[in-house]
């Protein structure tokens, strides 16, 4: 595996000498005859860094306006109102001012309706608009996965995600001038929020974050430098105690928290404890299981379980669905009521473990072929290096192990859900065969098949994001999560109804037949992505990720399709 890349370089070209008409029959369509032949990318050895997005540049979304008009829409604003339409939405600058009927449903819609003082009028006719998407868990597209941050940027915004709570994005730095940049308009990028971790922060000199005392004196730094709240996991430097006082100096510092609350420490802190604790959300599925044992606190490990082999760590997870009290039990709602009376949000990211039910369904997603980097592609691979690449042997019974867990997972989120806890949408795409905003339009799927209706899963990548953002700063009523008057002019603009099918979301779209021409057709993706008035051709940037994409695979002398396959 340590062959350089000029060996392998020269072993393709042999390779390819040696099938000279099969390499001339499959260049007309640019694939190589033998895709496991390619050069694997340079691997980046250590934590890779991120690298800031490019300028944007002319041409790149259009606005803000002094005044714009969208026409004629069916509105589906966030916080759980029926749709409603036709429509006509006002923007001036960032900030949505009017909201006007613009006819009646089933009569053809009158000509030049007010205002006329417009500076650009989009006609969107039969569309639907929805508040912009927002995804609690992200990670920027690091330097092993793509050139720069703008590959997951737009991947995001063109899936309608104009939020992202990045837990973390990148490094301290990177992250909080990124969101300056995105704040100013300067990068095509959704609105940023920045979480960090204990002890980031290259100007943080008081070193392990590991007793109480140092915790607080991180957490008060940091919120001077500026972050949005804090990402916690229970490693072994975040005991109880430290876990205690960072919950609580950040409410004081009106700082959020979320917490992967791994199986390292989830035995002394379940997300039962952290909720009374004070924690905010709990992200993934880690700690609501713990919470419900039937044996009490610690989970029964197999015995040669070496949290350290991925497979062994993700693979037994699955054996909380049997260890825990059922569904519907006393222990089952004690467990959800107290959660909702100590205020936390459910974080669930279902896509991002879904392949482990499903290998096969996300290895073969439509999107890798056009999308997907292929130094992301490589990280995806099986592997004992890379993080979240762990079927080493994923037989049929760790999948019905994983079907069996999350239908289980998903039972719990609605019935959280429907005695009134906040469930949102993240997708912590990057890992796993999810590639940014594809994972994310995966989560909406998810939730309803955990039982969400399709409006309530709307709601929880909207209103619930922003409600979860917003309250750690003393915020309850945020700027953004649905299309109302006053709010910021973030918005998704789509031709399908996307109640009626999540998968039109996709940029990749939906496979329909043409009843008149019997021909299949894709229909869907965004059409429009508005973010702080600008409105940004969702296909245009599909479009330039596409680009990025092929330019990656020629340095690497990959052909423009297929992808080379174990
Ligand atoms: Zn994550």
């Amino acid at each position: 595996m340590k062959k350089t890349y000029a060996t392998l370089r020269r072993a393709v070209l042999a390779g390819t000498a040696v099938c000279a008409t099969l390499v001339a029959a499959s260049t007309a369509m640019g694939q190589f005859a033998d895709l496991t032949k390619v050069p694997a990318p340079a691997k980046i050895e250590g934590r890779a860094g991120t690298t800031p997005a490019p300028a944007r540049k002319a041409g790149e979304g259009v606005g803000p306006f002094k005044k714009m008009v969208i026409r004629g829409v069916t509105l589906i604003d966030g916080s759980g109102a029926p749709p409603r339409g036709p429509v006509d939405i006002i923007i001036e600058n960032n900030v949505i001012t009017d909201i006007r009927v613009a006819g009646t449903p089933g009569l053809p819609l009158k000509d030049s309706r007010e205002p006329r003082d417009f500076d650009y009028e989009l006609d969107a006719t039969g569309m639907y608009v929805l508040p912009g998407f927002i995804d609690l868990h992200v990670h920027g597209s690091t330097n092993d996965k793509a050139p720069d941050l703008s590959y997951s940027y737009k991947l995001w915004l063109a899936h309608g995600v104009t939020t992202v709570r990045g837990v973390e994005l990148a490094d301290m730095e990177t992250s909080l001038s990124e969101r300056a940049r995105s704040a100013r308009n300067e990068i095509v990028a959704p609105r940023i929020f920045v979480y960090q971790r204990p002890g980031n922060g290259k100007g943080w000199t008081g070193g392990l974050t590991n007793t109480p005392e140092k915790a607080r004196e991180w957490v008060r730094w940091a919120a001077k430098q500026g972050i949005d709240g804090i990402k916690l996991a229970a490693d072994p430097n975040q005991p109880p105690e430290v876990l205690e006082a960072i919950f609580d100096e950040a409410k004081k510092q009106g700082l959020g928290t979320t917490a992967h609350l791994s199986q390292i420490g989830v035995g002394r802190m379940s997300a039962l404890q952290a909720g009374r604790a004070g924690l905010g959300t709990v992200t993934h599925f880690y700690g609501h299981f713990e919470s419900l044992l039937k044996n009490g606190p610690i989970q029964d490990w197999p015995v040669d379980y070496n949290y350290q082999d991925e497979q062994d760590r993700f693979g037994n997870v699955a054996n909380l669905a049997k260890e825990s009290f059922a569904p519907g039990s006393k222990q089952w709602w004690a467990y959800l009521e107290e959660q909702k009376k100590n205020g936390v949000t459910f974080d669930p990211t279902m896509t991002i473990y879904a392949a482990s039910r499903d290998l096969m369904h996300a290895r073969n997603a439509d999107w890798h072929e056009i999308y997907t980097m292929p130094q992301l592609w490589y990280f995806y691979q099986s592997s004992r290096e890379n993080h979240g690449s762990y079927f080493f042997d994923w037989t049929t019974a760790r999948e019905v192990k994983w079907k069996n867990f999350y239908h289980k997972y998903m039972r719990l989120l609605n019935d959280y859900k429907n005695i009134g806890g906040r469930v949102t949408t993240g997708s912590d795409s990057g890992f796993i065969f999810k590639t940014y905003g594809f994972g994310y339009i995966e989560e909406l799927e998810l939730l309803q098949e955990a039982g969400f209706n399709p409006s309530q899963v709307v709601t929880a990548a909207t209103l619930n994001g922003a409600l979860t953002l917003y309250e750690p700063k003393g915020k309850p009523v945020p700027p953004i999560g649905t299309v109302r008057v006053g709010k910021l002019a973030d918005l998704v603009i789509v031709k399908e109804n996307p109640l009626q099918n999540f998968k039109t979301l996709y940029g990749t779209g939906h496979l329909r037949l043409n009843e008149k021409t019997q021909k299949l057709e894709r229909v869907g993706g965004v059409s429009y992505t508005v973010k702080d008035g600008i409105v940004y051709d969702a296909k245009k940037l599909l479009a330039d990720v596409a680009e990025m994409v092929r330019a990656e695979k020629a340095k690497l002398g990959w052909p423009e399709q297929g992808l080379p396959r174990p």
